[in-house]
């Protein structure tokens, strides 16, 4: 007998046809790849390099962390690599600069360091100027002030970029979207420089938002970035799961109408049926909110879970004609499943899904 274990697997083919369909909604567009956050779970070099593979990918990455940055020059990657945070302390400037990474500049203080900096070189920014998100960006009335000081600067390079950062974009009806365009497009249009305004969503619904640099995220992975009552799934943007997560059926028993399963007792049957168990919990970051009822795929159909989700296991309802085995593999979501479909069972997004993934679970990249 053998089983698997909670598995991902990474689909690099997946990746890159999903790199093409991005390319395809947005030709004129350059792309900064966004990988924050492990790229999103799927590993940061792994996918890193799998882009650089494609001989069209001559654009950018973008992270989080500067450590992430750090690990991506580490990892041979010679691609501009932007801080979408910028830096978090004045010391980081000289790794930035020694390191060839770009900033996004959003404060005052960042301003001040980069102002005042020892370094050699100018360095590449990215100015974000908040148009309604209300989280990072310089405040519109600063922006005209904050750009003439950057342009100024021996410190900064010539090619000063302009950004902002949607907040609806993945809702249509939202009036927001077209608010946050236009004043970005007041703010930066007599400045001569390169823009970027889109996320994934932006991306799939928001055209106007395209400018020069494109950030997408979610979307690389093969996840719709739209709200899920807009039935905008991945099948209508071309594109496909790049993580399939799976786990074999470790055991399986029948039980008589009324009998409960799982922690707490929380599920009864209301008729005699076979559970089955599969060998992923919430230690390999399978969703403990995941309610009764979310779909998992067993041989060709839906078997809901039904009771608690455990560390290393859940159950499921194989119905009363259950002829699955021990050892039959269960995917919990990718290929079959959209991430999507589980999220919205699991009160969450398939950002955080994704993310959460944990280090026990096995990679097999294909
Ligand atoms: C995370 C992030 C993105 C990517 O967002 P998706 O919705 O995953 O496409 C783009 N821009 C910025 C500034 C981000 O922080």
């Amino acid at each position: 007998m053998t089983v698997k274990t909670a598995t991902a697997k990474i689909d690099l083919l997946a990746l890159k046809n999903n790199l093409q369909a991005i390319k395809d909604k947005a030709s004129n567009s350059k792309i900064l790849a966004v990988l924050k956050a492990n790229a999103y779970g799927h590993g940061l070099e792994r996918i890193a390099k799998a882009l650089c593979e494609e001989s069209t990918f001559k654009d950018a990455f973008g992270v989080a962390r500067i450590d992430e940055a750090l690990a991506l020059r580490n990892a041979g990657i010679v691609n501009p690599i932007v801080l979408l945070e910028g830096f978090f302390s004045a010391e980081d400037l000289a790794v930035i600069s020694v390191n060839n990474l770009e900033t996004v500049v959003h404060n005052q203080q960042q301003l001040d360091a980069i102002l005042q900096a020892q370094i050699d070189k100018p360095l590449k920014v990215w100015l974000k100027v908040d148009t309604g998100m209300h989280r990072l960006g310089v405040s519109p009335e600063q922006f005209d002030g904050i750009y003439q000081q950057l342009v100024a600067s021996q410190n900064v390079h010539v090619d000063i970029i302009l950004m902002s950062h949607l907040s609806c974009a993945d809702d249509t009806s939202s009036s927001r979207t077209t608010d946050q365009a236009d004043l970005f497009e007041r703010l930066t249009s007599d400045k001569h420089c390169q823009r970027s305004l889109a996320n994934s969503a932006g991306i799939c619904a928001w055209p106007e938002t395209h400018y020069q640099w494109i950030r997408p995220g979610l979307m690389l992975y093969g996840v719709s970035p739209m709200e899920p009552e807009l039935s905008v799934n991945a099948q209508a943007l071309d594109i496909e799961p790049v993580m399939t997560l799976q786990a074999s059926l470790i055991a399986k028993r029948k039980i008589a109408m009324g009998e409960a399963v799982g922690y707490g007792a929380t599920w009864v049957a209301d008729k005699e049926t076979h559970i089955g168990v599969v060998a992923i919990g919430y230690g390999d970051g399978y969703p403990r909110h995941a309610s009764n009822g979310t779909p998992v795929l067993l041989n060709g159909r839906i078997v809901p879970l039904v009771g608690r989700v455990s560390m290393d296991m859940i159950t499921v309802d194989l119905g009363a004609e259950s002829d699955d085995n021990i050892g039959d593999i269960a995917t919990l979501w990718g290929h079959g499943l959209p991430v999507e479909s589980v999220a919205q069972f699991a009160t969450t997004i398939p950002y955080e899904l994704l993310c959460n993934i944990t280090r026990r679970v096995r990679i097999d990249v294909v």
